[in-house]
């Protein structure tokens, strides 16, 4: 089976002991590319010597995380702009950019401001945008909905209703939904969502290593390898060969991310 990892941290320092080993593993288990949001201005060198270590194999993206907002935003914003705007750079999407409102609300406002601007990027660059969201769905839709026929991107980690992927999916005809090993958990109500509200050509599949390892693997780090166990578990989902469902994902992530 083949695989495109379409989101995953591989540069933190859980890897930092073994990532020859996760690479070795992941080009082992099928994965022929492995796609790199980058989370704040830290892990932007880290992530980028990963890509230069595995050219055509590991490919970067920029943006700034929710949860990773400085007390002034608005110049790191800059410096990553101009990243993006660099003649033959690197960068393969917008993200991981969102809004998290689980532990912590009292920047909603702020959190919007600096999604919708990184938004107004993917349009500028052309490129996909990779989103993250954490009960912050009204917010979410609210925020993209004056640009929703030009931009394309991923849902990052779905794990919403029916109602809310079936919301998502017909506004945002650009956009599909990222899905990870929270599929495989036990009392997951995501292979019920999927199969009576999400066509499978609207799904890519990811790890968000090192967090949300599939079972039989749950509460360990996760790592790219194990997107072969999500796979699996779609084509139960779908009832479709595992074969099948793994070339539909690979050809929906190609055109999604033009690569
Ligand atoms: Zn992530």
């Amino acid at each position: 089976m083949q695989f495109i990892d379409t989101h995953t941290h591989i540069y933190t320092e859980e890897f930092d002991d073994d990532r020859l080993m996760v690479m070795e593993r992941a080009l082992q288990a099928g994965a022929r590319m492995l796609l790199l949001p980058n989370i704040d201005e830290a892990s932007i060198g880290p992530m980028l010597q990963i890509c230069q270590n595995y050219p055509g194999v590991c490919f970067p993206m920029m943006g700034l995380h929710p949860t990773e907002l400085p007390s002034d935003p608005w110049p790191l914003l800059d410096r990553m702009e101009q990243l993006l705007a660099a003649p033959n750079n690197p960068y393969v999407a917008v993200g991981e950019v969102g809004i998290d409102l689980y532990w912590d609300d009292s920047r909603r406002n702020e959190q919007i401001a600096v999604f919708k601007h990184q938004a107004q990027w993917a349009m500028r660059y052309h490129l996909p945008l990779m989103v993250h969201s954490r009960a912050a769905h009204r917010d979410l839709v609210d925020t993209l909905l004056p640009m929703k026929d030009e931009l394309t991107g991923v849902f990052h980690c779905f794990g919403g209703t029916a109602e809310e992927a079936r919301e998502l999916l017909d506004t945002f005809p650009g956009f599909v939904l990222g899905i990870g090993g929270v599929l495989t958990f036990k009392k997951s109500k995501l292979p019920a969502v999927l199969r009576s509200s999400v066509p499978l050509n609207r799904i890519v599949v990811e790890t968000d290593a090192p967090y949300l390892a599939p079972t039989p693997h749950r509460g360990q780090r996760n790592e790219p390898a194990f997107v072969p166990l999500v796979i699996d578990k779609l084509a139960e989902v779908y009832e479709l060969p595992v074969d099948n469902v793994a070339q539909t994902l690979m050809d929906t992530t190609k055109a999604m991310f033009n690569i």
